[in-house]
């Protein structure tokens, strides 16, 4: 008898899983018999690729078995089976990465959500949620192996002795909980099991009984399955008890023969903490499974996606380290996405309050896709959603509708990066657009710079940030306004004062409530895409930035800056610094405000009126 400790974090978990008042316990039934089902299909996957296994007559079926008096369940396969090295590596050790997040959030929980343990790789230690102890009896399917026996209560670490003359498979004994009786009775288990069963693609038997009618739920026709079906087969192959929010099942026949079937979770884990999730997308060849998690089947930022992937046109002896790179896998790759992608545009336009919710939940998605992909570039570009100045607080426009709005004498789409739509609204920026009743969109997120810089265009229209337009407000010189002469002294004076910090000074076109802005066509960085590229360590953020002041030659600080600056230079001198500051305010780049603070105070000293002396009349 060998005995072996868990894996500490294993061990955590367990103490978590042991104890937890976790009520739904019954998904441990769900995981059992998924995991004798992925058994089954490695080893259908074995035989289909000409491998030799052990006892090839024995019938691919999953068994299970109550005892109420002995309070016990037995889950039982004739799969893959595993080694003695096997069942160290796979029932005493975390295999997946991002089973360690959940474990750590878990840990931090006062009632933890176990619904969540197979998305994580870790779903057969769900057992221990109704079984005081765990017995497997397993024999694998390679002939020169031998069978074996471990045993645990979860608690102590386990122990592994050797089990002579076990069939191929594996055989879960699960010695109940005093308080778990109900799972040791055939209708309770049978309800639970009858769920699912029928997404099994092997036959289960319950105490004799065929539960089942095996048919691969993506391979039937559309009108004939119902949204519940739909609904418990994603419960099923995405160990989630939430509904998708979206599914797509479709067949296409050229390029390729495909029947595929995909689901949109409810939630996306990574906005929750949990680190990257990896795909789930299992892919078939006429309903034997060639590869779990399929990598390559779609782009990195699809990789939300749940499902199945069923395409005649795969070689079935492929082996499954080769097939991430063959050309096959690609052009699998191309027609998927293309799919999907027109899916999202179809589900936006004859669905908009589905498509909200996925893109409230999957935004970042579309936008990393956007970055990163450049094949779908353009169709991604369309699923996007911005606020906007032409519409009310919270509702979103996309692109295409944008440009439907646009006016002739509009020639680009502006947006402007901001943290709130108050902001965008007194921004300096805006108001050029406002008396040209040119639309804007009002981008929040600190992804969406990136986005648009990568995007670049929409409908052979460019994308233009607010900051860089080069628009101009037809004006009529306003009573007080500086005259041209007078503007451009001034501008220079400026320029004089405030030295090396402006580029150049000039009146401005586009001003109307603002004394100042700042302008750079080409390099202004915002403070956003700053922080961003520092963060990536890109060579040259440091260096201080220039740029064109503009100024407001009918705003009354201009008009009174230009008096004061010869009856009081110094003052001016401190307006001019508090100006130039202001408008970087405004641009989002001043990176420290607290460098003005000292200025902004003497300045507020001077503006109060002298006190009163004491003794004065
Ligand atoms: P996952 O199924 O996501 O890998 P589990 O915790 O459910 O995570 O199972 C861990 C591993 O134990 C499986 O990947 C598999 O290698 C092995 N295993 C579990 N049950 C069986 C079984 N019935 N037959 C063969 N191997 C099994
Ligand atoms: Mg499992």
């Amino acid at each position: 008898m060998e005995k072996h400790q868990f894996q500490a974090e294993i061990q955590q978990l367990l103490n978590i899983v042991i104890h937890s008042l976790y009520t739904d316990k019954e998904i441990f039934v769900r995981e059992l018999v998924s995991n004798a089902s992925d058994a089954l299909e490695k080893l259908r996957f074995l035989q289909s690729s000409g491998q030799s296994i052990h006892q090839p007559d024995l019938a691919s079926k999953i068994t299970v078995e109550t005892d109420d008096k002995a309070n016990t369940v037995t889950i039982t396969d004739t799969g893959i089976g595993m080694s003695n090295t096997e069942l160290v590596e796979n029932l005493g050790t975390i295999a997946h990465s991002g089973s360690k997040a959940f474990l750590k959030q878990l840990g931090t929980e006062k009632k933890p959500d176990l619904n969540l343990i197979g998305q994580f790789g870790v779903g057969f230690y769900s057992a221990f949620m109704v079984a005081n102890k765990v017995e497997v009896f397993t024999r694998s399917s390679r002939a020169d192996e031998n069978g074996w026996h471990w045993i645990s209560d979860g608690a102590g670490g386990y122990e592994i002795e050797p089990a002579p003359d076990l069939p191929r498979g594996t055989k879960i004994l699960l010695n109940l909980k005093p308080e778990e009786t109900n799972f040791a009775k055939p209708a309770f288990l049978e309800q639970i099991i009858r769920r699912y069963s029928n997404f099994v693609p092997f036959p289960i038997e319950l105490n004799g009984k065929l539960l089942n009618t095996v048919q691969a739920i993506w391979t039937r026709s559309k009108n004939q399955i119902t949204d519940a079906e739909y609904n418990e087969y994603f419960h099923y192959i995405g160990h989630d008890e939430q509904d998708p929010i979206l599914r797509l099942h479709f067949t296409a026949d050229a390029p390729l023969a495909i029947q595929s079937l995909l689901y949109v979770p409810a939630k996306n884990l990574e906005s929750t903490g949990f680190g990257r999730t990896e795909s789930e997308v299992n892919l078939y060849c006429r309903k034997v499974l060639i590869q779990p998690r399929a990598k390559g089947l779609f782009p990195e930022w699809l990789r939300f996606l749940k499902g199945v992937v069923d395409s005649e046109d795969l070689p079935l002896n492929i082996s499954r380290e080769t097939m991430q790179d063959t050309s096959l896998m690609q052009k699998l790759n191309k027609v998927l996405t293309g799919k999907f992608i027109k899916f999202l545009d179809e589900t936006a336009e004859k669905s908009a309050d589905t498509y909200a919710k996925f893109y409230d939940e999957y935004n970042r998605f579309i936008k990393e896709g956007i970055a990163n992909d450049y094949s779908h570039r353009d169709s991604l570009g369309k699923l996007l959603r911005y606020e906007s100045s032409s519409l009310k607080a919270g509702e979103k426009t996309s692109l295409a509708d944008y440009v439907k709005r646009m006016t002739t004498d509009q020639k680009e789409l502006y947006y402007l990066l901001t943290p709130s739509r108050e902001a965008a609204e007194s921004s300096p920026y805006y108001e050029v657009f406002r008396a040209r009743n040119f639309e804007v969109l009002f981008l929040f997120d600190p992804w969406d710079e990136f986005v648009m810089e990568s995007l670049r265009a929409f409908d052979g229209k460019d994308l233009k940030a607010a900051e860089k337009a080069e628009l101009e407000i037809e004006s009529k010189p306003s009573e007080g306004s500086l005259t041209d002469e007078q503007a451009t002294q001034l501008a220079a004076w400026l320029k004089d004062t405030l030295g090396d910090k402006v580029t150049a000074v000039r009146a401005s076109k586009r001003l109307i409530d603002s004394p100042a802005v700042i302008v750079d066509k080409d390099q202004m960085l915002t403070a956003s895409m700053r922080r961003m590229l520092k963060a990536m360590k890109q060579p040259g953020v440091d260096s201080p930035q220039s740029y064109d002041l503009e100024i407001n030659p009918s705003h009354s600080i201009i008009t009174r800056l230009d008096k004061t600056r010869e009856s009081n230079p110094g003052l001016a001198a401190q307006v001019a610094e508090q100006l130039l500051d202001n408008a970087r305010v405004a641009a989002g780049i001043l990176e420290d405000p607290r460098s003005m603070l000292k200025r902004l105070n003497e300045l507020l000293d001077k503006v109060l009126a002298p006190a009163p002396t004491p003794g004065g009349n």
